[in-house]
């Protein structure tokens, strides 16, 4: 199995939600605008924590911090 070189996700642009490369459209939010260009990765494990509701997650995910 060959692995591409860089971040093995993409980040949605809209919900900043990180997928699979091969995702076309988002699991959260169904856009299907991504950027392989983000940083930092928070992972909400409770969306109505203090940290969820600050990030503005409205699933449980892994999110990117930044996204370009
Ligand atoms: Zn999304």
């Amino acid at each position: 199995m060959s692995e591409k070189k860089g971040t093995s996700f993409k980040a949605c642009k809209n919900c900043r939600a990180l997928v699979p490369p091969e995702t076309s459209i988002c699991p959260l939010c169904h856009s299907s605008s991504f950027s392989d260009e983000w940083n930092g990765m928070v992972i909400i494990l409770n969306e109505k924590s203090e940290v969820g509701q600050m990030f503005g997650a409205t699933t449980p995910w892994r999110y990117a911090i930044i996204v370009k």
